[in-house]
């Protein structure tokens, strides 16, 4: 695949990239079962559902689908090693989290292509930042499994019990990775649901747990749609429930949860906001607006979808972000230069083709890759943004998950305040200016969980994340992470 993805010549862009596919296959299963007590199961549901490659459009493998009765064997299986598990010594436990992490990193390059075929991101995101990431959360929260007692200033925590975990399509091991390796470090066990489009690299990553010996029934992983997810969820064995997914789905679970006392972690929705002054370095704001929507297809829930420019600078930043879109080389998540792969599933597409109907129908003007040839089969949005938008449109109000930018100006700081808190969401925010009292001063006014100053996507195990307002509530990863799994 030798291509040209700009849609004008541009200077020192008329030359072209040879492919460089990654070249590594992976052995994928024709089925698999659900993991349930340390071994895979046929699903007692008798159901099994495809998982494709939205690249391609083909099927990668049949996966079951758990109904309630494998529902409740999960949650048996994991009530069953509960207490055993909790007594397990914090030493001993940190020794299982070790051995996985290692195994993870081991097998990296097998979970990396594994999550871009399944997922459709490119590889050297699944490479270079998901997998890093993924093995990064089990080494740090080995090491707090003998230390809890020092987290919570010298108070013996105990663990909460059986957790119910549910995740989401974008980010799918590393998603799995935030989830249990806290609640597995603080002596819990677990039922994961994966999300139903990308279910592999949590299967493969059970056939580690069972390589380093985890007892049976510390981590649970039924796969299936919605209903599986609310079915774990509302479970009566459950005694925490971590969710990362919609708002939308995110308020019916805690509906669900209100008559009974669990403690709920809720990672929801965004509508982030990047402000960038006019004596932001312009150069790097540009590459950290577009590492901010254009990262993942823009498939990240604290993707920076809006985009707030000093009135001064617009154009001339507008001309740069154009620029810089034209460089973007959309197309086989395989290959190794590829910067913007598939969009993960039919349904998804049909939801940013849908909001970006909307905008311009409402007026703001698309700027897009029209001339970027997308492959035939699979599924592709090309990266685009919208200027000329209103605060009041659909585009500069509603996520839309996808490699979609809502550009709009601002004139004083206060204005950039109001208009980047104008959202029901609250998950991030970036901030570029070359003033430090401006940085402190503006992400202090951020109704936001987490700040980018001078950057963007930047995460780390030690550091916590999660949102405020509709992006829900809770934190993930860093000391904050550990409390929703003690008591
Ligand atoms: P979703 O429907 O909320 O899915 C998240 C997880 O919840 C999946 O495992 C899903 O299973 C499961 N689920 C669905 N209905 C459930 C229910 N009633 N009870 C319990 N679990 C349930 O999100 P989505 O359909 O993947 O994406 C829709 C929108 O969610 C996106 O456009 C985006 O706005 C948002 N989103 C946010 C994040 C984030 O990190 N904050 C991540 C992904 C999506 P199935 O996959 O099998 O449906
Ligand atoms: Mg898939």
């Amino acid at each position: 695949m030798t291509r040209t993805d700009t849609p004008e010549p541009l200077s020192g862009a008329d030359w072209q990239y040879s492919p460089a596919p990654e070249r590594f296959r992976p052995e994928i299963d024709a089925e698999y079962g659900l993991f349930i007590d340390g071994e895979f199961k046929e699903p007692r549901s008798g159901k099994m559902f495809d998982t494709i490659n939205p690249a391609t459009g083909d099927r990668l493998a049949r996966i079951a689908e758990a109904g309630e009765d494998d529902v409740d064997a999960a949650m048996a299986a994991a009530r069953a090693a509960a207490p055993r598990w909790a007594k397990t010594k914090g030493t001993e436990r940190g020794k299982y989290l070790f051995r996985l992490a290692r195994r993870l990193q081991e097998c990296a390059r097998e979970l990396a292509v594994l999550e871009t075929m399944d997922g459709g991101k490119p590889i050297k995101e699944s490479r270079d930042v998901d997998l890093p990431l993924v093995a990064q959360h089990f080494f740090y929260h080995a090491g707090w499994a003998d230390k809890l007692r020092w987290a919570f200033g010298g108070r013996e925590p105990r663990p909460r019990g059986v957790c119910g975990q549910i995740i989401p399509w974008n980010f799918p091991l590393m998603m799995a990775a935030w989830k249990l390796a806290p609640a597995l470090a603080c002596g819990n066990t677990v039922v994961l649901k994966p999300a139903e489009t990308t279910s592999l690299t949590a299967l493969h990553m059970a056939r580690l747990i069972q390589e380093i010996d985890l007892p049976p029934g510390v981590v649970n992983i039924v796969t299936g749609a919605g209903d599986t997810g609310r079915l774990v969820a509302t479970h009566p064995a459950v005694r925490k429930v971590a969710f990362t997914g919609s708002t939308a789905v995110g308020r019916r679970i805690m509906e669900e949860l209100a008559p009974r006392e669990i403690p709920l972690t809720l990672e929801l929705g965004g509508k982030s906001a990047n402000i960038v002054f006019a004596d932001a370095a312009i150069e790097q704001a540009v590459e950290g607006v577009v590492s901010g929507i254009w990262f993942n297809q823009g498939h990240v829930c604290c993707a920076g979808s809006r985009l707030l420019v000093e009135e001064s600078i617009l154009e001339p930043f507008v001309a740069a972000l154009r620029e810089r879109m034209a460089q973007l080389r959309v197309g086989d998540p395989l290959d190794k230069n590829t910067d913007v792969g598939a969009i993960n599933s039919k349904a998804q597409l049909d939801r940013i083709r849908t909001l970006v109907g909307e905008g311009q129908a409402e007026g703001a003007i698309l700027h897009d890759m029209q001339s970027t040839p997308l492959p035939e089969k699979g599924w592709w949005f090309p990266p685009c943004f919208f200027t000329g938008v209103q605060p009041s449109h659909s585009v500069a109000r509603e996520e839309i998950f996808g490699p979609v930018l809502s550009v709009m100006s601002f004139r004083t700081p206060d204005e950039a305040v109001r208009r980047a808190n104008a959202t029901p969401y609250g998950l991030a925010a970036g901030v570029w200016t070359d003033k430090g009292s401006k940085v402190f001063e503006i992400a202090r006014r951020m109704d936001a969980g987490v700040v980018w100053c001078n950057t963007y996507n930047q995460f780390d195990a030690c550091s916590p994340f999660g949102g405020v307002k509709e992006s829900g509530f809770g934190r993930e990863g860093g000391l904050h992470g550990l409390r929703g799994y003690v008591r």
